[in-house]
């Protein structure tokens, strides 16, 4: 085999040192010096393994370069030269600059328009290489709004063959092309380092590159078909160890751990339903009967349970919380804010009023002293359920039981906050018991995105709406109508309904808070200013999240009871606040809400039989907002929401599937790669079943790279 006699060099020497390796610094490659090795580092990219691993965000068409008599019209063409002349043409709809590019050959137009910033940056002289489509223009070639480079004349490159170019997140210490240069640099190196951990018969059967090659694809494609073979490979690797992940995960589990085979009896389920001041609807009674299920077999239940704002997701929730306490064990629910764990235990409370059932409530406010004592009380088994927030679960609780634990409105679906959960066990010294955890939301998930990211949740869906609910009207308004939403605030107000009023801040801060036709931007400036006019002899309070609890309370409190009239409040009522008088939502500054928030607070009113209405005061100035606010005022179905707000927001955002270090995927797209994950899917569960701990000798290096990626939250931090 014959090879360049430089890379033998290269592996002799390296060899021999014993350095040559995927973890060697970037310096040992002889084309990366000290500099762009630090401004690499700046980027995370430390040594060759991590160089080779840091992925393009795409890839850009190079057009072959020409000479410009050769150029034709209508098509994508590269050319370079010297621009003689420019200008700035000013009196027209679009402002445009415009340069004469010439080559011996011949002589280009170009123009960008709303872009006069460029006769900063262009000038006659400068020789440029220019990319765009080229259209016929005054007898010769125009090309609009072109990508420009300049061209350095000391070493002016070779005229370009047409390429495909990766693009890389780059900084101001280094560019994508730089970048380029150094991965170039390395791969040769590196390639023959990277072993697969999939065999050849598995690749062939996919249409799958081999490992090292789908990173010279994607790295240095020879064309666009390469360069999408390579991603699709780093992409379906990406999911695959993701989903194996979650497939081990889920067969440790079952497994491995027991949780409590609660009791369940006609008596038993007639008790708890004779609790609730009202009939469960039949969506309700069909994932009760779910539930039933799940917890009165040892197998520990994983459910998320979705159903849209106001569907009564609560109740269903207790009911398995009442078949714990029924058993003899513990239940805890844990809600994001601590105004929702407020009111769940002020309605729970209520609803188990006079029976023997013990409900405590633990927040982050919750005074030291109590807290101690109510600690040992969950420890000793003298409570039966735990109501909290999420950070209830990183506090030392310890339980004697807890068998069913709820955590309601989780929007982010960290795998870590269940995997902490499932930890805290039943706490008895046996350490294989677990509790039945249902997850609540009221984010609607397409199944299939839902069912292969958390392929460990079972789903059960509360279709529909409690009976006797007028649907809600929304309007959208601009800020000179405020006045007119007021007074009309204002009538229904002395007709003994209730409002909440929503601001995106506390308070204005140091800046001045916003005055004249948009409104206040704040809690108090606008509490301030509808006391003094709109409002004015109206009973208002301002409710937010630095308020201390035991006021948030109180005024929840006055609220609920009809003593208060308004609520001027920040988001913190955007999530579970349940008070059915409440019949206007009004939204300031609607525009600076997203989707999902939006539809959360509108999910505050329509709660009873009266009609009720959502105002959205806005003056949107971005295409985006205005897109939000038309689909609000056009529907009020979670679902259809949910689906808008994934095609304008991407799936990352809405799922928060990003964790904390950054988003969840490197490469894989949920919005075009759904077929990929579920290819993934498949293989993973096919694979976890042929070889539930993947302990087979030729698995050692897949299980290693899935420890390494995700061993964290799946619990093998420790394996391997
Ligand atoms: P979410 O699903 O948003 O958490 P909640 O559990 O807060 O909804 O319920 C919303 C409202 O509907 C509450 O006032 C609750 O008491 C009421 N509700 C729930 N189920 C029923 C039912 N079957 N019939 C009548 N009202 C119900
Ligand atoms: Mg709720």
């Amino acid at each position: 085999m014959i090879r360049p006699r430089s890379v033998d060099h290269y592996d002799e020497a390296m060899q021999r040192n014993g350095e040559i390796s995927l973890s060697m610094p970037l310096t040992a490659l002889p084309q990366v010096g000290a500099k762009r090795a630090a401004a690499l580092a700046g980027l995370g990219v430390t040594n060759l393994g991590k160089l080779v691993a840091y992925l393009p965000v795409r890839h850009e068409r190079l057009e072959a370069e020409a000479e410009v008599s050769q150029l034709a019209a209508n098509q994508n063409i590269s050319a370079r030269g010297q621009v003689t002349a420019t200008r700035i043409v000013m009196r027209t709809r679009r402002p445009r600059f415009e340069a004469i590019l010439v080559d011996p050959s011949g002589r280009l137009d170009l123009v960008w328009f709303n872009a006069t910033y460029l006769r900063e940056k262009i000038h006659p002289g400068m020789r440029l290489r220019v990319q765009g489509k080229a259209k016929k223009f005054a007898g010769g070639l125009q090309l609009a709004n072109p990508k420009w480079e300049v061209i350095k004349e000391e070493n002016e490159p070779e005229l370009r063959e047409a390429r495909i170019r990766p693009v890389y997140p780059a900084s101001a210490a280094i560019s994508s092309a730089q970048i380029e240069g150094a991965i170039r640099a390395g791969l040769p190196v590196a390639l023959p380092l990277i072993e697969d951990h999939l065999d050849a018969a598995y690749r062939r059967k996919r249409e799958l590159p081999e490992l090292a090659n789908a990173y010279r694809m994607i790295h240095a494609p020879e064309s666009e078909e390469d360069a999408a073979a390579g991603r699709r490979r780093l992409a379906y690797d990406e999911l695959l160890m993701m989903q194996l992940g979650v497939h081990l995960k889920r067969a440790h589990l079952r497994q491995t751990l027991k949780a409590p085979a609660l009791r369940w009896s006609e008596a038993i389920d007639r008790h708890i339903r004779e609790r609730f001041p009202f009939a469960l609807t039949a969506a309700q009674d069909a994932v009760v009967q779910d539930l039933v299920r799940d917890l009165s077999s040892p197998t520990p239940t994983n459910r998320l349970i979705q159903g849209d704002v106001g569907s009564g997701k609560t109740v269903v929730a207790l009911y398995a919380m009442l078949m714990a306490v029924a058993s003899g064990l513990q239940a805890a629910i844990m809600a994001p804010t601590e105004i929702l764990a407020e009111q769940h235990y002020a309605s729970i409370s209520r609803m188990l009023e006079g029976s023997k059932v013990r409900v405590k409530l633990l927040t982050g406010a919750t005074a030291p002293a109590e807290r101690a004592v109510l600690i040992e009380e969950v420890a000793a088994g003298g409570v039966d359920i735990l109501v909290g927030t999420h950070s209830l679960i990183t506090e030392t609780v310890k339980f004697a039981s807890l068998a069913v634990a709820v955590i309601d409105e989780q929007h982010r679906f960290g795998v870590f906050q269940r995997a902490a959960l499932r930890s805290k066990g039943i706490g008895s010294g046996e350490d294989n018991v677990t509790p039945h955890v249902l997850v609540m939301t009221a984010t609607p998930i397409p199944r299939t995105i839902a069912v292969s990211l958390f392929g460990d949740l079972d789903i059960s869906t509360i279709a529909g709406l409690p009976p006797g609910r007028h649907p809600i009207t929304t309007r959208v308004v601009s800020p000179e109508k405020r006045a007119e939403v007021y007074a009309w605030v204002r009538q229904r107000l002395d007709r003994g309904e209730q409002a909440y009023i929503v601001v995106p801040t506390i308070d204005a801060g140091v800046k001045e808070s916003e005055e004249g036709e948009t409104g206040p931007g704040d809690v108090r400036s606008l509490l301030k200013s509808l006391e003094e006019g709109e409002l004015a002899g109206k009973r208002l309070a301002a409710l937010h999240g630095r308020l201390k609890r035991s006021t948030r309370e109180a005024i929840m409190e006055r609220f609920r009871s009809g003593i208060i009239d308004a609520l001027i409040a920040t988001t913190v009522i955007e999530v579970g606040v349940d008070v059915p008088n409440a019949t206007m939502m009004i939204v300031e500054h609607a525009d600076r809400f997203g989707l999902a928030q939006l539809h959360q607070l509108r999910g505050r009113v329509g709660r009873s039989d009266k009609k009720s209405v959502c105002v959205l005061i806005a003056d949107p100035t971005t295409d985006d907002a205005k897109e939000r606010l038309a689909v609000m005022a056009k529907t009020t179905d979670g679902f259809a929401l949910a689906e808008k707000d994934l095609e304008i927001r991407g799936p990352g955002q809405v799922f928060g599937t990003q964790q904390a270090g950054g988003e969840l995927f490197k490469i894989a797209d949920l919005s075009r790669d759904l077929d990929l994950l579920k290819m993934a899917r498949r293989d993973a569960a096919a694979w976890i079943e042929q070889s539930p701990t993947l302990s087979r000798p030729e698995e050692k290096l897949i299980l290693r790279r899935l420890v390494k990626a995700h061993g964290k939250w799946i619990g093998l931090g420790d394996v391997g």
